[in-house]
């Protein structure tokens, strides 16, 4: 579940409760500044729409949450007071959710709820790891440290990159092209009339068609390759050492077998297209975003030409 999302589903909540959506207005904070207290009340946890803060317990820095990251959730989720002090590290806009809104939230979208207890049971690990410093618990408290890690980096429905980890890889493979003379290839996916699955089948029939989706193109992909979730239903790859038409048989590739794989939800059969719009890097170019801006369209180019295609350059 993305951020945009989110906050699309906790409007909705908001206005069946009859409550004025004024109820969701973010909160700001500055760099410096303490959100959360330590033995505190509290009857909010709190999304991060933009901006990092870190989880500080007994003063060590126990994780650090960026833009879709939580913070708050232990005292929403048992009623006790907050168990850590989180502390922004760059100005920061939250969304507020309370325990009813997330009972609500989580009735809809359960992936959301198993992202909060996952997040919230590596966090009590690593304070019980924290708490005992003999040597063998440092393998055990380092695994934890990376999964917390890695879970900022991963969009939860799908477990692939999230937009701001894509954005991290392409800088970095950007560089790594510069350097070495490389070819570098981007694609932009896009399901086909995905909101008629949603409507038709139900929400979570989409849900699991977008997780199907993740696996099926993944399985086309090498292990260099970066495939991320910017979106709702939009993808992006990041194909590096992959030159123009190398990078459209990929994207063929996968638009080929979406259309080919039938997808199954409780008895229902059906399948999902895509259409994908590919481009390269050009060597005179220092960042990825003209690319990427010429993928999206030439995506919207195959939406035009209608769907269930691959257009590049
Ligand atoms: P087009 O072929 O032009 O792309 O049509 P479309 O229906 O795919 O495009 P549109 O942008 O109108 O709708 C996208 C839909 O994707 C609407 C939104 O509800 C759905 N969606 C976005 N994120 C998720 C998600 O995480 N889960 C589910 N089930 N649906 C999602
Ligand atoms: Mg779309
Ligand atoms: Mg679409």
């Amino acid at each position: 579940m993305v951020i945009e999302e989110l906050s699309t589903a906790l409007a909705r909540i908001i206005q069946e409760t009859g409550r004025n959506p004024d109820a969701m207005a973010t909160i700001t904070k500055r760099a410096g500044d303490t959100v959360i207290l330590a033995g505190e009340e509290g009857q909010h946890m709190y999304v991060i729409q933009s901006g990092t803060a870190e989880i500080l317990n007994d003063d060590m820095v126990l994780d650090t949450v960026g833009p879709g990251g939580v913070i708050g959730e232990m005292a929403l989720v048992d009623g006790s007071l907050r168990s850590a002090t989180v502390r922004a590290t760059e100005n920061l806009v939250l969304m507020p959710i309370s325990t009813t809104d997330f009972e609500a939230l989580t009735r809809h979208h359960p992936e959301f709820g198993l992202y909060v207890m996952k997040i919230m049971s590596l966090r009590l690990r690593l304070m019980n790891a924290r708490l005992g410093d003999a040597v063998e618990d440092i393998a055990y408290r380092e695994k934890i440290e990376g999964e917390l890690r890695a879970m900022a980096t991963r969009d939860p429905l799908t477990g692939i990159s999230n937009r701001q980890h894509f954005a991290e890889m392409a800088s970095r493979e950007i560089d790594s092209a510069l350097r070495h003379n490389r070819h570098l290839s981007v694609a932009m996916i896009d399901v086909d009339h995905f909101k008629a699955v949603n409507d038709t089948y139900g929400h979570p029939c989409g849900d699991a068609a977008l997780r199907t989706l993740v696996e099926a193109a993944a399985s086309e992909l090498r292990s260099a390759d970066i495939f991320g979730r910017l979106g709702g239903e939009e993808f992006a790859l990041l194909l590096p050492e992959t030159d123009a038409p190398a990078a459209t048989a990929i994207a063929e590739r996968i638009r080929a077998r979406l259309a080919r794989e039938p997808l199954s939800w409780n008895t229902q059969t059906f399948s999902i297209t895509v259409s994908i719009g590919v481009s390269s890097w050009r060597q005179d170019e220092t960042n990825i975003d003209a690319a990427l801006t010429r993928a999206d369209n030439n995506l919207y180019a195959a939406k035009a030409q209608g769907r269930n295609r691959v257009v590049s350059e």
